[in-house]
């Protein structure tokens, strides 16, 4: 496993990049209200990400049809927009996109409510983003790569909720997916020692029931086996000498 470290210029590139999905992310957020389909949050999203002079990484990604993954209720990730899924009150939205600037990738998600949602979803919401800081709490230089694995594990157990098992966090640097892969569930190995300079994306999947989750005819779409809600939390994060370098994060959020 060849997991890259990346230097002082290489990592102001990052920053750049996730600065800007940062941004990205911040006008989709306000896009997301009842009546609006995802097709159109694509769009938000899409002529943003060419406005800041960027390349949108997920369009044709593996023939991924579009540049956010835009994923509703028991869909987990990978949703694809359509002019025809309009978001209504009381859903919930995961938003999972990236970008490419001066060739360094950058990755997120964010799971959003449209308009009031139950107290139960926003829970689960609240639940998976704390699971996220539960597991960078280990991630440091020095530390190991299941040390976070075993953070979001632990803590998400206390609700019963089913951690997703089939997808994973990853490298990320100048290609979207780099070593190494990061599950979100206990590991009983301890993994790689963390350095300085590597670049994470960290995103715990979380279902309110079960943790089994199967794939759509259209083969992109990940939903949830027994239906229940799915929330997605991700972050790409800079590992060095003392706390971890949150590149994504806007508003505190
Ligand atoms: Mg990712």
């Amino acid at each position: 496993m060849a997991v890259s470290i990346k230097s002082a210029r290489e990592i102001e590139l990052m920053r750049e990049s996730c600065k800007l999905l940062a941004d990205v992310f911040y006008h989709m957020e306000q896009a997301v209200k009842p009546g609006i389909s995802t097709y159109e949050i694509n769009e938000v999203g899409d002529k943003l990400i060419r406005k800041h002079g960027c390349i949108p990484n997920f369009l044709n990604y593996n023939g991924f049809p579009a540049s956010i993954c835009v994923s509703v209720n028991d869909e987990v990730v990978h949703g694809i927009p359509r002019k025809d899924h309009i978001l209504q009150e009381g859903d919930i939205v995961s938003l999972d996109a990236g970008l490419i600037y001066k060739g360094y990738h950058s990755d997120m998600a964010r799971t959003f409510g449209v308009g009031e949602i139950s107290e139960d979803a926003k829970l689960l919401i609240e639940r998976t983003r704390q699971s996220f800081f539960e597991g960078i709490r280990y991630a440091k230089a020095g530390n190991h790569l299941y040390d976070i694995s075993n953070g979001i594990d632990h803590y998400i157990k206390q609700f019963g909720y089913g951690i997703v098992i089939d997808l994973v966090g990853h490298g990320i640097g100048t290609k979207l997916h780099e070593d190494p892969q990061i599950p979100n569930f206990a590991q009983k190995k301890r993994g790689l020692k963390l350095c300085a300079g590597m670049t994470l994306a960290i995103e715990p999947m979380i279902n309110m029931g079960r943790s089994d989750v199967e794939w759509l005819d259209d083969d992109w779409t990940v939903v949830t086996e027994d239906g229940s809600l799915s929330a997605h939390y991700e972050n790409t994060v800079l590992i060095t000498d003392g706390e971890p370098e949150l590149l994504t994060l806007y508003e505190g959020y």
